[in-house]
């Protein structure tokens, strides 16, 4: 991955996003999970455990999502990053779910994908070297809200302490200033390289169960949530309903919250379902919430 994107390339027309993906539909029961993490990045077992389990909780179709890499740009050989597949193990992770559909076939629909960090002048959905994988689908999602003064990346998916050290050394403690750039971040993603899924919409909230440091129902948060949301509907991605976050006890609903799934359903968004499963046993882990939210939520 030596050649980096440039910021202002134009969003690649690989096919309409969320073309021929599983999408919600109140009327047909949910039998899909396209976000999971095997050992090929930072989940626990091999891709074909996550299968058998797929088909014993009544899955018919199943997404692998592993971490793409992220290229390092010339001259930085660390930027903090340690989830993601290594280049030195790609092809091995797409050999290995490639194997599973032919052993799976009849039983279970498998599709080969991955979640792409985006961070700008680094990477995106729309990197050239994805193109030639032959992905089925991209989650695209944000992790990195900045970088350290050491140029090691910050991630809001960290823990606690991490977290409240990130927001002081990189936004001089302004949550606001934080949040706002995360958004800022999925806003620039789905207009310039707009994927087909966009994941865990807010995950920046992911610490706030232990450090309650944002109010869901403040103006400018809402705001921002808003317009992101208008910049979604506009590129046609579809939202992800995910249960991570509870399946690993950090909050107690799915990303998104309700009010956010209650903007997308007046907006038309499409949604999915998944778990963010990172070993098997977690594949279909609170999906009888998120049904119920979508519901409340008018889907
Ligand atoms: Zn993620
Ligand atoms: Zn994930």
């Amino acid at each position: 991955m030596s050649n980096l994107p440039s910021p202002d390339l134009p969003p690649i027309k690989r096919w309409p996003p969320g073309r021929d993906l599983p999408t919600f539909r109140s009327e047909s029961p949910w039998n899909a999970n396209l976000h999971t993490h095997s050992l090929y990045c930072d989940g626990k077992k091999s891709p074909r455990k996550y299968a058998v389990s797929a088909c014993d909780n009544g899955l018919s179709i199943l997404g692998f999502s592993g971490h793409a890499p992220i290229p390092y740009p010339p001259g930085a050989d660390d930027l903090g990053v340690s989830w993601c597949t290594s280049l030195e193990s790609l092809h091995y992770y797409l050999e290995a779910v490639r194997e599973l559909r032919t052993e799976f076939s009849g039983r279970l629909s498998i599709l080969q994908g991955m979640e792409v960090d985006y961070i700008p002048h680094i990477l995106g959905p729309a990197h050239p070297t994805l193109k030639i994988m032959g992905l089925d689908y991209i989650i695209g999602s944000v992790h990195v809200a900045g970088r350290r003064p050491d140029g090691t990346i910050w991630t809001v998916d960290c823990r606690t302490e991490t977290f409240r050290d990130g927001v002081d050394t990189i936004f001089g403690g302004s949550i606001e200033q934080m949040v706002k750039e995360y958004y800022r971040r999925i806003r620039e993603m789905v207009t310039n390289q707009p994927p087909d899924i966009v994941g865990h919409l807010d995950l920046v909230k992911k610490n706030n169960q232990a450090l309650q440091f944002l109010d869901e129902a403040a103006g400018w948060y809402r705001a921002e949530v808003f317009e992101t949301l208008d910049a979604i509907a506009q590129a046609g991605c579809i939202v992800e309903v995910n249960t991570g976050g509870m399946a690993r006890e950090y909050t107690q609903e799915p990303y998104p919250s309700l009010f956010i799934l209650q903007r997308c359903r007046e907006l038309g968004i499409p949604v999915a379902i998944s778990s963010d499963a990172h070993s098997p046993k977690k594949i279909t882990a609170f999906f009888d919430v998120a049904l119920n939210r979508l519901k409340e939520a008018g889907y």
